[in-house]
């Protein structure tokens, strides 16, 4: 480590707590929460409430205060829905900011630590890696190799050189090196600040789904305004009064358009957030749940995500003889036992520690405790177990230069010094990156099939070499005449879960794909665990993908192996091409454009860097892949649940207009009162609509992708569906006012068929449920609550004088219930029938 002697000590706790309240939390600054009045105001601005608003002028303006009234209570109610729906989901919004805030690893009370990034204060030494998000401005007091992204500040991408005395920009993102700064200024002072003034001027945007549905409902406002024209141009022909014809008309439209259109989708998508949230899965933007339910192709990182990223070094190659590791993960117990050539053994060993940013302490109860890189630990923790006084050889060997690991280069050099005055190079890394610098390339054969054969068996291989000298070697010529000193086969054992993973990926219509720097003949042999390359037997490598040659048969390729970040971006690209929506997983540094060109990001939470962290869409809090599946199902969820309030409140609107139009001509000239339309309207629409929302996922939907959000929210068969019920309710209805055996009741028959039957169709549209669960019940009880006050509308009088129904015998009753449950029943069968089709033609 080349943390300098004379290092500041940081802050301790009590002292960073005071600083804490003095200058506040290091956050940028926030938009000021909305004012209730301007939320109102929003509400009231919706072109659907606005027509509504028209229509209590008109209805108002012509005396029927009934109506007015109603359409009062109709609007109020609108508004206060829509303003609690986005309470509810700005808060679920804020408690998603939350989980996702930035961190930091700053020195406090003389220890590392990884705090929130708002905890930083002024004087606190923070600590710089390659991938972090840097927290504050501050000042470098000790770099080692030390580069910085600064084009979020500057909008130049190209990384900057930084080293002692330089300041660095909070916002800024360490591609390289290490380093540790002392904090100058937090909060809005710093960069943070400028940086989130921008964001602040963006503002949230709404979803792809949003702006569909928002043009939608204007399309219904205007085909609204046209039928709603018509039928007051047919009354007048027919000699209807004016005044009653225009109260009509203007009913009609308000029954007709589905008011919780937006709140409705704004709430199932935040509220869907939030709920992924509790199970791990924290969604950066709000867009990303639509998304998640259409994902194809899943592209996963192997190290650490599919693997489990805990390595074990089991072999040991030295060109005089091999010696095996026992022992596993990193346990204590375990010896390095084989070979005889013990000289050979101990440079090999010394150099895997000397070349090495990990370090192991204890151990205890048999563990070692690991801190930085798993497989560098995993070299610690081997020459460990051959003898504990090889862990030493970094006080002999000072560290004095070093070129970090990159995953371009794919190895690192570091140069000691002892205390003798001699120097020493040390290069580990990717057998082909190593090899290629020998002095003498003499031994290089040998080592490459060496290699070739422990890759084969799926071992990660590395190669070791050093070079001595009696001066310093130089920097421009640090890997002069390296010698091989060995190879190190590590092993990363699939996790337990990534199989599972795989499988159910497969069962829900989506592809794993793995994507990996290590060797072809590694990875393969981990995806032939994995049982990816069943359906991706062809293995392709970073090279094949700069020619381009993985766009043609993307399909055949399940593993890219010795690939580099960049290479990612036209991986997501080639399958995008075909029509596929890609997740990609990436944690490191140079993924974030990755990230942000797959459909979905999906960094890890705990694992990841933050610079991933932010780029991503997703983040997993548990590192766990299966999270992602998760993730899907509940996006699959929320499209299906959209889709269902659309169904149901669109077939609604449909039958009422149906009602009114065609009822004239069978000799119904006045079919429903205004009243009773905004009745209907009212308890049908809102109260059953917004439960929707809270449908648990139908079992078929996890099979099969939902369409991208590119594609019509009405299309797949949506439209006629929404046609075919609401002719079934409409004719339903029409049927009781002619069935009626009392002309004076005929109105109240067709209120109470056309309100109870929609309730009948909600309930055939519920997802299936598994057993009963009070949790999953809100549909049928709005349903129930709907039904009670619609049949309370008949039943309980002063209703009666507002809406102007009558009241029915229970002869009458009991034929308006018949009639309303046959539209519901005709979907329950229509769905039975579909299953049942579906079943017989997959066997
Ligand atoms: P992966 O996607 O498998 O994590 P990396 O880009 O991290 O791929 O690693 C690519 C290759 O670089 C590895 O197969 C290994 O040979 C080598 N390598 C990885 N980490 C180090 C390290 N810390 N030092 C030297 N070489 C490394
Ligand atoms: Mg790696």
């Amino acid at each position: 480590m080349t943390d300098g002697p004379a290092a500041p000590a940081g802050l301790s706790s009590a002292e960073a707590a005071a600083r804490l309240r003095d200058v506040g939390p290091n956050l940028p600054p926030r938009a000021h929460p909305r004012s209730f009045i301007s939320r109102v105001g929003d509400q009231l601005r919706d072109p659907m409430i606005l027509l509504l608003l028209g229509a209590f002028v008109v209805v108002g303006a012509l005396g029927d205060v009934a109506d007015a009234s109603i359409i009062a209570a109709v609007v109020v109610l609108n508004t206060a829905i829509g303003v609690v729906q986005e309470v509810r989901a700005a808060n679920a919004l804020a408690a998603l900011d939350e989980l996702a805030a930035p961190q930091a690893t700053v020195t406090r009370d003389g220890q590392l630590v990884r705090i929130p990034g708002a905890d930083v204060a002024p004087g606190d030494l923070l600590r710089l890696e390659a991938g972090d998000v840097v927290a504050a401005d501050g000042d470098v007091i000790d770099a080692a190799g030390l580069q910085i992204d600064e084009s979020a500040m500057t909008g130049e991408s190209v990384p900057v050189a930084h080293g002692q005395d330089e300041p660095v920009l909070a916002g800024t993102v360490v591609t390289r090196g290490r380093g540790t700064a002392i904090v100058s200024r937090t909060g809005a002072d710093s960069g943070l600040g400028r940086i989130a003034a921008g964001v602040l001027a963006a503002g949230v945007r709404p979803t792809p789904l949003q702006l569909r549905l928002a043009r939608l409902s204007r399309q219904l406002v205007l085909v609204t305004l046209g039928l709603a024209a018509l039928v007051l141009v047919l009354g007048l022909l027919r000699g209807e009064a004016l005044d009653d014809m225009v109260i009509l008309a203007v009913s009609l439209a308000v029954a007709a358009i589905p008011e919780s259109l937006p709140a409705v989708v704004s709430i199932a998508l935040a509220l869907g957030a939030y709920r992924m949230a509790r199970r791990s899965a924290l969604v950066k933007r709000l867009p990303a749940v639509e998304t998640l339910g259409s994902v194809t192709v899943l592209a996963s990182d192997k190290t650490g995500t599919l693997t489990e990223g805990r390595m074990v070094v089991q072999e040991l190659w030295t060109p005089t003889g091999t010696w095996t590791v026992t022992g596993s993960g990193y346990g204590a117990d375990g010896e390095v036992v084989g070979g005889s050539d013990g000289a050979a053994l101990e440079p090999l060993l010394r150099d895997l520690v000397l070349c090495n940013d990990a370090q192991i302490d204890g151990p205890e109860a048999g563990q070692w405790s690991i801190v930085g890189d798993p497989m560098e630990a995993a070299l610690l923790v081997a020459a460990a177990k051959h003898s504990r006084t090889t862990l030493a050889s970094r006080g002999q060997w000072t560290r004095v230069d070093e070129v970090s690991f990159d995953s371009v280069a794919k190895r690192m050099t570091t140069v000691h010094r002892s205390a003798a005055d001699n120097w020493l190079v040390v290069c580990k890394g990717a057998p082909e990156a190593v090899l290629e610098l020998l002095a003498e390339p003499i031994g290089a054969e040998a080592a490459r099939r060496a290699a070739a054969e422990l890759a084969a068996r799926g071992f990660r291989v590395l190669a070791v070499a050093d070079a001595s000298y009696d001066a310093p070697p130089g920097a421009d010529h640090l890997h002069r005449g390296l010698v091989l000193r060995g190879l190190v086969a590590l092993s990363d054992p699939p996790r337990d879960t990534a199989r599972e993973v795989v499988q159910a990926c497969r069962d829900a219509g989506i592809r794993t794909v793995m994507i990996t720097g290590d060797h072809p003949a590694t990875a393969r042999a981990v995806a032939d665990e994995l049982t990816i390359t069943r359906e991706g037997p062809e293995v392709a490598d970073g090279d094949a993908v700069v020619r381009g040659e993985h766009l043609d048969q993307v399909e055949q390729i399940g593993v890219y192996a010795r690939t580099q970040p960049e290479h990612k971006v036209d991986i997501v690209t080639a399958w995008q091409r075909r029509g596929d929506v890609v997740a990609m997983t990436g944690d490191g540094v140079n993924d974030a454009p990755a990230l942000r060109k797959a459909d979905i990001g999906i960094a890890m939470g705990d694992r990841g860097t933050e610079v991933a962290r932010q780029a991503a869409d997703l983040v997993l809090a548990d590192d766990d892949l299966r999270t992602v599946v998760v993730a899907v199902g509940e996006g699959r969820r929320i499209y299906a649940n959209i889709r269902r309030f659309l169904r149901y409140g669109l077939s609604g609107g449909f039958a009422e207009v149906l009602v009114l139009v065609a009822g004239p001509f069978i000799g119904i000239p006045m079919p429903l009162g205004p009243a009773q339309i905004l009745w209907i309207n009212m308890i049908t629409h809102g109260l059953p609509g917004v439960a929707f929302g809270g449908e648990p996922i139908d079992p078929t939907d996890m099979r099969r992708p939902s369409p991208s959000p590119e594609h019509s929210v009405l299309g797949n068969g949506l439209l006629v569906q929404i046609l075919q019920s609401g002719v079934l309710i409409g004719v339903v209805a029409l049927l009781a006012g002619l069935v009626c055996p009392d002309a004076a009741s005929v109105q109240t028959w067709i209120f109470l068929c056309l309100g109870l039957s929609q309730l009948g169709v909600a309930l055939a549209l519920r997802a299936p449920r598994a057993g009963f669960a009070w949790r999953s019940r809100g549909l049928e009880g709005a349903v129930l609550l709907a039904g009670t006050l619609q049949v309370l509308a008949v039943a309980w009088a002063p209703l009666r004088d507002l809406l102007g129904t009558t009241l029915i015998s229970p002869t009458a009753a009991g034929a308006v219930l018949a009639l309303s449950a046959v539209p519901g029943s005709v979907l329950v069968l229509r769905r039975q029938w579909h299953r049942h089709r579906a079943v017989r033609g997959a066997t």
